[in-house]
């Protein structure tokens, strides 16, 4: 990449940072949203990964007039109608407890022969006002419990090859293949065709 960049990253989940920063390479000037002093929630109103995520880019755009780029993410169940989807964080109720979420996944599965999954995230990125979407999936399987105590959220019912989890793996192993790696990827492909590089 050519010139560095200043870039927000649109998130207050610390797993999420601590997945995406490694892979961005150094001419990102990577900025949180504790540096520019946000606090509170960034709203995500809609029932669909694209909406919540654009709509989350275009609040601290609003606000700070600095690029930034906003990810949502849902783990979809096709045996459960695509539950948890876009409602993944709160699948237990309001308090987000992922705890309580993995233990209801469980319970509504108890009965399913079909454990098929997938994780989708849909990355905006606003450039100088303009607003480019990504996305990558990762497809596995949910586990009968939990298992591994790395990652976040679903990570340890979630295995994606050979019944690991994705709480067994190393942050790396599973940028590597996850969802958010992915669509990292393909937005620092994006800025570096666009810086020229
Ligand atoms: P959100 O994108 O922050 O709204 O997250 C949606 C829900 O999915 C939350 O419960 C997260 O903990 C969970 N989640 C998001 N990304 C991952 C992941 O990579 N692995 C496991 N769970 C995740």
């Amino acid at each position: 990449m050519g010139s560095s960049m200043d870039l927000i990253l649109a998130t207050g989940n610390k797993n999420k940072v601590a997945e995406m920063q490694p892979l961005l390479p150094a001419a990102i000037k990577v900025i949180s949203l504790k540096d520019v002093g946000f606090e509170g929630d960034i709203p995500e109103d809609f029932d669909n990964l694209e909406d919540n995520s654009f709509q989350k880019a275009k609040h601290i755009w609003d606000r700070y007039q600095t690029n930034c780029l906003a990810e949502d993410t849902g783990l979809f169940v096709p045996s459960l109608g695509g539950e948890p989807g876009v409602y993944s964080a709160r699948y237990a109720g309001p308090q987000r407890s992922d705890v309580d979420n993995i233990e209801l996944l469980l319970q509504n599965l108890e009965n399913q022969a079909d454990r098929g999954a997938y994780f989708k995230t849909v990355m905006t990125l606003i450039l100088g006002g303009v607003a480019y979407q990504f996305s990558g999936a990762l497809e596995g399987q949910i586990l009968y419990k939990a298992q591994g105590t790395a990652g976040f959220g679903y990570d340890p019912i979630f295995s994606h090859e050979e019944g690991k989890s994705l709480a067994e793996i190393s942050k790396e192993a599973k940028s590597h293949i996850s969802h958010r790696g992915i669509a990292l990827r393909e937005v620092i492909a994006f800025l570096e065709r666009g810086t020229g590089a």
